[in-house]
């Protein structure tokens, strides 16, 4: 880790103003102060940690205030800096960001209530700023980074498992896919000591003997590619991140043959044309393997990823994955909703397309806010959340083409209560893709479903099975109990 450097902070910017430059100056200057004589856990000054939070910001391509913001999410809490002094000096606008991290910022965990309002809180504030959200993320970055010098095993533990369950989902949902497995990575090692170093071994291994035949494959695809006149594409390759091969894993009984993914290249074209030009050139050169051809640029995944993939023979008995995709996409794909929020003036102040599509992408915030203010127990709380919106989100449309994003191994039940409610209670029968289909049918992403609903036909105790979200369940449950008492 190097000496904290402002200058550091304003040249990972993208076109900083001068005025961008001087506000990021103030607030390093004043958090190094707020800061001064303050050691964190592992004994190095604790503006290191307020720097680094800063910088991380930076790297997502975060504006000014949010910079600023986090370089001084800690001065209210850790810091002797009073509320109005703060305000004072940076105006309304970063003293409502730092106040957001801060009320949240000393999770101190006495108890799981207090951990519960701690992030009730974090969802109202970022309900009002989305920014809120992504300063506690880069937040949370620099400590799981930093997690070795903690002193407490136990403790490390926590933070490890809290990171996993709450804010790897959280940064998935922003799209933020290269923060998401960063963390997980991070925090793999506490939660899961023992798969960590299997599935280590296992993928390096593994890629040791890829990448030879890799390398090699990559120099044909390079010259394939430009002879057919695609101009200024750039290729790199990625390893699969530790957790997430874990996961993979688990699905195939730990057998890592079964996984083409674990190296992947990537191919990064200037327009959406070339993407699909690109893939029909590896289709025309090598034999791709059935079923794996995905299209995320025409279907992006619920979180707005967008890719073609596609899995190819490479000739010499080994198989790979190939991602193309654009510049834009690309940046998408690592820093998701950040790299739109550096607009000037507060990205809701605009009203062109794309940001109507980010808002539309937001919704989830504000249906977590109408959620979470269901849920009165906070007992039940975490598992609802982690249930409800921290599963993986498939896309489910109807037949007249709106999209209903629903938790993985949703069904009809889900699908029609998710609409309305009075649709959910007179559910007879549905239909997937035109065919009819049992009520209890997983819902694949893409799925277009129909409800078939009767004036006669109610909720019966067999869907409290069916349903996966504890929205429809708790319908179903309310409409029994008011029925059978009636009865
Ligand atoms: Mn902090």
């Amino acid at each position: 880790m190097t000496e904290p450097n402002v200058k550091e902070i304003i040249q990972l910017m993208k076109n900083p103003s001068k005025k961008d430059a001087l506000l990021i100056t103030k607030a390093y200057n004043f958090a190094e102060k707020a800061h001064e004589g303050e050691k964190r856990f592992t004994g190095e000054p604790y503006f290191v940690h307020a720097f680094e939070t800063g910088k991380n910001l930076a790297v997502f391509g975060m504006d000014s205030a949010s910079i600023a913001a986090g370089l001084l999410h800690d001065t209210l809490e850790d810091g002797n800096t009073d509320k109005e002094t703060l305000e004072k000096e940076f105006g309304k606008e970063i003293y409502f960001l730092v106040e957001g991290v801060t009320k949240l910022g000393t999770l101190k965990y006495h108890g799981i209530e207090r951990h519960v309002e701690s992030l009730r809180k974090l969802f109202v504030a970022t309900a009002k700023d989305v920014r809120v959200l992504i300063i506690k993320l880069a937040d949370r970055l620099h400590n799981i980074q930093t997690l070795q010098g903690h002193p407490k095993k136990e403790k490390r533990e926590r933070i490890a498992l809290e990171t996993l369950e709450i804010f790897v989902p959280l940064a998935d949902r922003l799209g933020m896919w290269k923060l998401k497995g960063t963390l997980e990575d991070c925090s793999f090692p506490y939660v899961y000591p023992k798969e960590y170093e299997e599935v280590k071994e296992l993928s390096r291994k593994r890629t040791k003997i890829h990448l030879k035949s890799l390398e090699k494959f990559h120099r044909s695809l390079i010259k394939e590619i430009t002879s057919h006149g695609v101009k200024d594409i750039s290729t790199s390759y990625r390893v699969k991140h530790l957790y997430s091969l874990y996961l993979k894993l688990l699905r195939y009984k730990m057998d890592i043959t079964k996984i083409y993914d674990i190296t992947a290249i990537r191919v990064i074209v200037p327009t959406i044309e070339d993407c699909y030009k690109v893939l029909g050139i590896i289709h025309g050169s090598w034999q791709p393997l059935p079923g794996r051809i995905k299209d995320y640029i025409a279907f992006p995944k619920p979180n707005g990823y967008q890719s073609l993939h596609t899995t190819v023979f490479t000739g010499d008995g080994e198989i790979v994955e190939i991602q193309i995709r654009t510049k834009e996409m690309h940046r998408e794909a690592q820093y998701g909703i950040a790299s739109h929020l550096a607009y000037k003036g507060g990205l809701f102040q605009r009203s062109s397309k794309k940001t109507k599509e980010i808002q539309k992408r937001l919704g989830w915030i504000q249906e977590l806010l109408k959620w979470q203010e269901q849920v009165s127990e906070n007992g039940e709380f975490l598992n609802e959340l982690k249930m409800d919106f921290f599963k993986s989100r498939v896309f489910i449309f109807t037949p007249k083409g709106d999209v209903v994003d629903l938790p993985e191994e949703s069904t009809p039940i889900d699908f029609a209560y998710a609409i309305h409610s009075h649709v959910g209670d007179h559910v007879s029968g549905s239909k997937i893709n035109g065919k009819m289909a049992s009520l209890k049918t997983k819902l694949q992403n893409g799925d277009i479903v129909e409800i078939i609903t009767g004036k006669k036909s109610r909720p019966n105790r067999k869907w409290l099975d069916y349903a996966k979200t504890s929205m429809a369940q708790r319908r179903i449950r309310l409409w029994l109990q008011k029925n059978t008492e009636e009865i």
